[in-house]
């Protein structure tokens, strides 16, 4: 049988595989070979399991929107990402990648941030663990983000501003993996989604796929079925829509759709939809597709949302869409606030705005009366409050 699960040599499809520096073998390597010993022992779990649970406030409620679900004419349940500690999915990953490298007997951690979330989530969990922590990130961003900097520092955290290229997610991705080159043996680098070079996108998927997991449980309970009609996800790198879709993606009766973030149109020259624009190349030691230029360079993304700008796309969720097995929708900018403008008026709910480019896609599907949608609001919208809105003024709202 077709499975869309990663193969034995690093690679969905042709996307994929760890095109890394020489330097790096040895260490990416290592982890290659003792990260599914470590992530399915004991030792491993009882710790993940219980921190997901008394500290990140797992299981995320599967809350069916009762408002949202006759607007869009189907049974719409949200899976509430956004009620984790520190806001968002990212919390998984950073514990499990954190508790990980300590079982590896790692004594420092380094990860790169664009937009800070990933940042703050790990600086959370180094200080729960007592572990130091570089955060790398660019010094646009630095400026751009200052409240999640600061942060970052609160948490104690060292957040070492990039100066190179546009100063950027790209940049302090690349000094990240220079710092990494220098501290190979001591330094575990924490990847903020499925990203990056064989195992990093298997291992986000696996210890974000307790969302997945949950949704099972908790739609039976719900609904009296394991499986929804549809998973819907936004896509910046693509974790958070590869632990919605992990224990789904080998059943072809639930059907996927990915939100990328379209900004201000995908044929504007600002946008982030990597996959409807991207070409194949080599990004962060993965084959995948790319924003680039004819030379190979990178094209700097745009998109409303910080957290989906990122110039690649996880090779799970490029393989997806060439194989017709996920529906790929760029919502642009208007989309995504008009969304998230709704699901504030009807239910409550400010997601972030990451999250509204998911919300976004239910207007261009069409669905049955009789279909079960399982969409996953990624974060909460606190920290795009002013982005909210500036919106708001300029549109008149
Ligand atoms: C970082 C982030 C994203 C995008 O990252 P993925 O790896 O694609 O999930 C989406 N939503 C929120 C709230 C984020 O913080």
């Amino acid at each position: 049988m077709k499975s869309f699960h990663v193969d034995q040599n690093g690679f969905y499809g042709e996307f994929g595989g760890a095109y890394i520096p020489e330097i790096l073998y040895k260490t990416v390597e290592d982890l290659k070979r003792n990260y599914l010993r470590v992530i399915e022992s004991d030792t491993f779990q009882q710790e993940f399991r219980k921190l997901l649970r008394d500290y990140a406030g797992r299981p995320s409620s599967l809350y069916l929107a009762k408002r949202l679900s006759e607007k869009y004419g189907c049974k719409i349940y949200l899976k509430r990402e956004d009620l984790n500690h520190t806001g968002a999915h990212k919390i998984n990953n950073a514990l499990g990648q954190v508790i990980l490298a300590k079982l590896l007997e790692k004594k420092r951690i380094i990860a790169e941030t664009g937009a800070g979330q990933h940042g703050v989530a790990t600086a959370t969990v180094c200080a729960l663990m007592n572990l130091p922590c570089r955060v790398y990130m660019g010094a646009t961003d630095v400026k751009r983000q200052h409240s999640n900097v600061e942060r970052m520092k609160m948490l104690g955290a060292e957040v070492f501003p990039v100066t190179s290229g546009n100063m950027t997610l790209k940049d302090a991705t690349n000094e990240a993996i220079r710092d990494w080159c220098c501290h190979p043996s001591d330094t575990f680098y924490v990847i903020g989604s499925t990203v990056g070079p064989h195992p990093y996108p298997d291992m986000v998927a696996r210890l974000q796929s307790v969302i997945s997991e949950e949704i099972k449980w908790q739609l039976k309970e719900q609904e009296g079925r394991e499986n929804p009609d549809y998973l819907i996800a936004c896509v910046g790198g693509g974790s958070n829509a590869a632990g919605t879709i992990y224990h789904y993606i080998d059943n072809e009766n639930v059907k996927i759709v990915l939100a990328e973030a379209g900004g201000k149109g995908v044929d504007s020259g600002y946008t982030a939809a990597t996959i409807q624009c991207g070409t194949l190349g080599i990004l962060h030691g993965s084959k995948t597709l790319v924003m680039q230029n004819e030379d190979g360079q990178i094209v700097e993304p745009y998109s409303i949302s910080a957290g989906l700008d990122y110039p690649g796309i996880g090779p799970i969720h490029a393989n997806l869409a060439k194989e017709h097995r996920a529906t790929v929708l760029a919502i642009n900018d208007d989309e995504a606030m008009e969304a998230a403008f709704e699901l504030t008026r009807l239910e409550g709910i400010i997601p972030a705005i990451e999250s509204a480019h998911a919300l976004g896609a239910l207007k261009k599907v069409k669905f049955e009366p009789t279909d079960v949608v399982v969409l996953t609001v990624s974060g909460r919208g606190d920290k795009d409050l002013e982005t909210y809105l500036a919106y708001n003024k300029n549109t008149n709202k």
